[in-house]
């Protein structure tokens, strides 16, 4: 059968009679611009008032003051006056798909719980994070190709690192390691990361923890296989350590990337960071920070009672209410060092990002909102709000190589969050969130808020 006629007839409808067809009406280009508000690109710099910027086919297009971009005949136009809009945040580490209302575990890890928990970054403004080595099994791998095509338009994207490498002490049935390759040897090593390296995975995950001298972790033969064998393979590798000689020796082997903040710095470390200036340093500060101090929870944020059932609230706010003047005081001094860190880290030029460790096992790490109180977090560490939200923007995306995110930029893809105030006058106006857009897409917010605490669900 000659089909031809029927392409000829297809190719003069597109280049002639479509777009003349359409020219007329409003938004059949599919250009949106959007005018008037403050713009804070995640480039540095101060921000643009009175922006406008044209979205298109889900890219940015053109960005500038409002008046000077120019838009197709056409083009929808959205007023954002008074707004702020921000890139959309991006949370470098995440534990995704185990935290289920008030269970946490493996039973829990579904296609429906990632997908529920893709929701979540999504309602906050979140608009990628990667599984910190807590995957298994085929379906993540599924799922990521599926998420980061756009195919569900209200999740953001899913990123995996795949199973992460642990020495055997880390590992128990009931946690989050329980899939992990058990490192035992060079040899064996070697071939996880090749294994890894079949799943096109561009991060691995590793655990090099004593947990304050009380296991033992993988030396350094074990970790530096592990390195080599991943560089070799283009791979870029992250580590869960945060004791201050085991950091520089993970720096000395050539560390690309720290999950968590590091418990402690010196001189030797930052003279080490600048010796390495391609590693960086994720943030994870939220676990000991609420300890000294959750003013999000005491009453909790409205973003919190849209997404998190009442019992689970109430279990956090117990569990800190409940805390003995010891542990306080623990964690008082845990954060301090934690925030030198970060202040010295950051003076020296270190390139920060933010990653939460949210949906983490332990304490109720609300996933999506940990985003947001860990800004919060950082800039009571000492980091200015525009450092900070540079962090959360353009410093993830690169540390997660999404080049496409991370600031608002002609090319980028038009994920960005609208917000009602200015987060620089005060980082917790990033709470304030009126719509998010995903690849151009307005977040039907309202759709999933429903969704997060179906009323007719039983308690456990
Ligand atoms: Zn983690």
């Amino acid at each position: 059968m000659n089909r031809f006629p029927c392409v000829s007839l297809v190719a003069v409808m597109l280049g002639f009679a479509v777009p003349q067809m359409f020219a007329q009406t409003p938004g059949a280009t599919g250009a949106v611009l959007y005018e008037g508000a403050r713009l804070i690109t995640g480039e540095g710099g101060a921000p643009i008032e009175g922006s406008a910027f044209l979205v298109q086919a889900g890219r940015f297009v053109r960005v500038g003051r409002k008046g000077d971009v120019q838009a197709p005949a056409g083009a929808i136009r959205v007023d954002l006056t008074g707004k702020t809009v921000i890139p959309a945040l991006v949370d470098a580490h995440s534990h995704i798909g185990y935290m289920k209302n008030l269970t946490s575990g493996p039973q829990n890890y579904t296609r429906e719980n990632i997908v529920d928990h893709m929701h979540r970054f999504a309602y906050f403004g979140v608009a990628a994070s990667l599984a910190m080595g807590t995957d298994f099994g085929e379906m993540p791998y599924q799922l990521h190709d599926e998420l980061m095509a756009g195919k569900d338009p209200d999740a953001a994207r899913f990123l995996t690192a795949g199973r992460g490498l642990a020495p055997l002490a880390e590992i128990s049935a009931a946690n989050m390691h329980h899939a992990t390759y058990v490192v035992t040897t060079v040899e064996g090593a070697r071939a996880d990361v090749e294994e890894l390296s079949l799943r096109k995975v561009p991060i691995i995950k590793m655990w090099v923890d004593t947990r304050g001298g009380t296991l033992k972790t993988l030396t350094p033969d074990l970790y530096g296989a592990i390195l080599d064998e991943a560089h070799k393979r283009r791979m870029r590798v992250a580590v869960h350590a945060t004791e201050l000689t085991e950091a520089k020796n993970l720096l000395r082997a050539g560390i690309d990337i720290f999950a968590h903040m590091i418990s402690d710095v010196d001189d030797e470390l930052v003279t080490l960071f600048k010796q390495h200036p391609n590693t960086s340093v994720l943030t994870a500060l939220g676990g000991p920070r609420r300890i000294v101090s959750a003013p999000w929870l005491n009453p909790p944020n409205a973003l919190i009672t849209e997404t998190v059932r009442p019992e689970q609230i109430k279990r956090l706010q117990d569990r800190l209410a409940g805390q003995t003047p010891q542990a306080v005081q623990q964690g008082r001094d845990a954060w301090d060092r934690l925030a030198r860190t970060v202040r010295t880290l950051s003076a020296a030029g270190v390139k920060i990002g933010v990653g939460t460790d949210g949906g983490g096992q332990t304490g109720d790490q609300f996933v999506g909102w940990t985003m947001h109180a860990e800004l919060e977090n950082l800039v009571a560490a000492g980091m200015a709000p525009a450092q900070v939200i540079q962090a959360a923007t353009r410093n993830a995306a690169e540390i997660l190589g999404l080049t496409d995110l991370g600031t608002v930029s002609a090319g980028k893809s038009a994920d960005f969050v609208v917000l009602d105030a200015n987060p620089l006058d005060d980082i917790t106006n990033t709470r304030r969130i009126s719509k998010v857009f995903l690849r151009g897409h307005e977040v039907d917010r309202a759709k999933l808020r429903a969704g997060f605490i179906p009323t007719a669900m039983p308690t456990r």
